[in-house]
C-alpha cells in the first residue's frame, strides 16, 4: 500500500493532570475519508488541534508524508499550508471582502501570484454557488455562506489534507445541508479529509472510515455501515443510542 499522507502514533495530550488523548495511533491515506465521531468532550477538537501543532503535545508524534509536525518543527509553517484547517467559527476578517480573505493567505504566505490565486478562488466560489459574492463583506453573508467561503480558503492553499472541525454546528438547520454538500463534493473529487461531526446521516454517507474516540482512545473504527448498523462496543451502541434520542427529542 501507498504511503500514509498523515501518521499519527501514540499521541499523547494533557491539560494539566487531565490526559485527553491517551496514545491514540492512526493513518490517513490518499483520499481517505475519516469521520472522528464521540461523545462531547472526548477530544475531537483537539485532535484537529494537534495535528496542526495548534496544541503542544505531551508524548507521540504526528506525521505530515514522513515529517514530523510539531511545534519545534523548523518548517511548521510550510506543513501547515498543507493542512487545511475550516473550523465551527469561520475566522473570516471582517474587514477584508471575500476574495481578500482567499486571496490572503496563498499570496502573502506562499507568494503565489495575485492574478493566479483570484482565478482559482472565483472559480472554486462558482463551486459552491458565490461568485456573486467576491466583492462582499463577511458580515453581509449568511453563517453557510461564510463557511463556504472559509472551504474556499482553506482549498486555495492546495492542502494535502483537509480538517474540519464541526463546520455545520453553528449553522441553523436550513443552512447545514449547503455546506455538507459542498463537502460531499469534495469527498467526490478525491480529496483526503478528517472530519469531525456530529451529523450522522452525513458522516455515513461520506466516511471510508468512521473512528468512535470515548476515554481518550479510539474505541472502534471500521466502514460506516458497520459502525452505524452493527457497532461492536457497548461505548459506540451506547453513544448512537443517545445520539438518536436526542435528535428525536
Ligand atoms: P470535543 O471536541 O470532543 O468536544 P475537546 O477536544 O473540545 O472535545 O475537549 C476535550 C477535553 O479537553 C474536554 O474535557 C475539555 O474540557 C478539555 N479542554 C479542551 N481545551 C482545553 C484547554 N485549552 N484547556 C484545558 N482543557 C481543555
Amino acid at each position: 500500500m501507498a504511503e500514509p499522507i498523515l501518521t499519527v502514533e501514540n499521541l499523547v495530550k494533557r491539560y494539566d493532570d487531565t490526559t485527553v488523548l491517551d496514545g491514540l495511533s492512526f493513518q490517513v491515506y490518499q483520499g481517505e475519508v475519516i469521520v472522528i465521531v464521540g461523545p462531547s468532550g472526548c477530544g475531537k477538537s483537539t485532535l484537529l488541534r494537534c495535528i496542526n501543532a495548534l496544541e503542544p503535545i505531551q508524548g507521540g508524534e504526528i506525521r505530515l508524508r514522513g515529517e514530523l509536525v510539531s511545534a519545534e518543527s523548523k518548517n511548521l509553517s510550510a506543513l501547515r499550508q498543507k493542512i487545511g484547517m475550516v473550523f465551527q467559527s469561520y475566522d473570516l476578517f471582517p474587514h477584508m471582502t471575500v476574495l481578500d480573505n482567499i486571496l490572503l493567505a496563498p499570496t502573502k504566505v506562499q507568494k503565489r501570484p495575485k492574478a493566479e490565486v483570484t482565478a482559482e478562488a472565483q472559480a472554486l466560489l462558482a463551486r459552491v454557488g458565490l461568485s456573486e459574492k467576491a466583492d462582499q463583506y463577511p458580515r453581509q453573508l449568511s453563517g453557510g455562506q461564510k463557511q463556504r467561503v472559509a472551504i474556499v480558503r482553506a482549498l486555495c492553499m492546495h492542502p494535502e489534507i483537509l480538517l474540519f472541525d464541526e463546520v455545520t454546528a453553528a449553522l441553523d438547520p436550513e443552512m447545514v445541508r449547503e455546506v455538507l454538500e459542498v463537502i460531499l463534493n469534495l469527498a467526490e473529487q478525491g480529496r483526503t479529509m478528517l472530519i469531525v461531526t456530529h451529523e450522522m446521516q452525513f458522516a455515513r454517507a461520506i466516511a471510508d472510515r468512521v473512528m468512535f474516540l470515548d476515554g481518550g482512545n479510539f474505541v472502534e473504527s471500521g466502514p460506516p455501515d458497520t459502525f452505524f448498523t452493527a457497532p461492536q462496543t457497548l461505548r459506540a451502541k451506547q453513544f448512537l443510542q443517545t445520539f438518536t434520542f436526542e435528535r428525536k427529542g
